[in-house]
């Protein structure tokens, strides 16, 4: 299949050329179809799918049917987690777009609203996170009677962070009749009920949710909790890497380590949910470019990181879930370049390690770095350090087998 099929506008099918897309995605071949009908979609894919452009470019074309399809009002709702991922996507709005004369409107928190409100106004397209849309409709500048289409992006992501009552807030404001996609990597319970809510007779579109891309492999170090630091730092020193993504469990680990690193004069920088969007965007460009070829961040905060040159996800602290793994490790080997996921795995994580094997249909190598002495004893921390220690002591299951 090639993008011609879809019979796009001649000024889409130029942002499509721009952007150097030859062939679609799995994704794209799929839902595109659907959108382009009007039906409503539920997208079962992560992030490296281009799943974004699966949505995009039908909206873009839908909007281009119009008579005045360059200006408001508003006629397409976005809706993201995070502000990464809602820039990211106001930008393929832009990119794909370039040639349509349509706008998008990226509206997030953290910065000034006035730019914000006058963006929207001149646009047919806004990409959000919720929380700021419903600041910007409690103010009255935004109206949303217009909306043809409502897109539920990582929708598993806002409902982890929340923002149910936000969406349904969002949605109460919108047309009845409408279109809506809702895309999701994962289909826990509440995403099932929600898109049995607000989804009419859909067309769902799966690739690959749960299996990790066949490009990355896998590899599994076993350590005790206390040693993990020295080890992330041997392991990156005897692997030869262009790009690495340390996840984190907590904010607090991920900016610490990455100090610890740079102060080890490795070009480490993180990413962490309590960042300005200045820091954050300069933390995720600095990566993007290569100014710094390691990035830690937490869950929450990478979901917007888009980064071709990742060649290593290092998990540091275990996922909560294969799912979460899954999501982690999407950020390497994409578009066919091979990528390695590495996970420094303690006793705590047996459970996890085992479903991580089901999810990858594959025995993981567990492995040792070389030349690192693994019998190190604990040593006694700072104060202020040992009270986190503890809790974290607390919480761990009793020890089986040795690690
Ligand atoms: P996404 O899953 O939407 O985050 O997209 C992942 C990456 O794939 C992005 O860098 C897109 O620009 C890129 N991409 C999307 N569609 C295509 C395509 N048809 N061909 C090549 N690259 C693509």
């Amino acid at each position: 299949m090639n993008f011609e099929s879809f019979s796009f506008d001649r000024r889409i099918a130029a942002g499509i050329k721009s952007c150097g897309y030859a062939t679609p995605t799995p994704i794209q071949s799929r839902a595109i179809p659907a959108v382009l009908q009007g039906r409503d979609v539920m997208g079962l894919a992560q992030t490296g799918t281009g799943k974004t452009a699966a949505f995009v470019l039908p909206i873009l074309q839908r909007l281009l049917n119009a008579k005045a399809p360059g200006q408001g009002p508003i006629r397409a709702l976005v809706l993201a987690p995070t502000r990464e991922l809602a820039l990211q996507t106001h930008e393929n709005f832009i990119s794909l777009g370039r040639e349509t004369g349509i706008r998008s409107a990226a509206v997030f928190g953290g910065v000034g609203f006035n730019p914000q409100i006058k963006a929207v106004r001149r646009s047919t397209v806004i990409v959000a996170c919720p929380g700021r849309l419903i600041d910007l409709l409690n103010q009255g500048v935004i109206e949303l009677g217009h909306v043809e289409t409502l897109v539920l992006d990582e929708a598993d992501r806002m409902m982890d962070m929340g923002f149910l009552p936000d969406l349904k807030r969002i949605m109460s404001r919108l047309p009845a009749r409408r279109q809506n996609l809702l895309f999701s990597a994962t289909m826990p319970p509440d995403i099932r009920r929600l898109a049995d809510n607000i989804l009419v007779d859909p067309e769902t579109v799966q690739v690959a949710n749960t299996a990790p891309p066949e490009s990355v492999s896998h590899v599994f170090y076993p350590v005790r909790q206390h040693l993990k630091t020295g080890l992330l730092e041997a392991l990156l020193d005897s692997t030869r890497y262009e790009s690495v993504l340390i996840f984190t469990r907590t904010k607090h680990r991920a900016k610490s380590l990455a100090q610890k690193l740079s102060r080890n004069r490795l070009n480490a920088t993180f990413l962490q949910g309590n960042m300005t969007q200045n820091q954050r965007q300069r933390a995720l460009d600095g990566f993007r470019r290569g100014a710094f070829n390691i990035m830690v961040a937490t869950d929450i905060a990478a979901r917007g990181i888009d980064c071709d040159r990742i060649s290593h996800v290092i998990n540091f602290d275990a996922p909560d879930s294969a799912e979460t793994y899954t999501h982690r490790i999407g950020r390497t080997g994409r578009a066919g370049r091979s990528g390695r996921a590495l996970s420094l795995v303690t006793q705590d994580d047996q459970g996890l390690m085992r479903d991580i094997e089901r999810i990858v249909h594959k025995r993981i190598d567990h492995c040792k770095v070389e030349g690192f002495d693994y019998n190190q004893p604990f040593k006694q921390q700072p104060a202020e350090n040992r009270v986190r220690a503890q809790g974290r002591r607390k919480s761990a299951r009793p020890g089986r087998g040795r690690f």
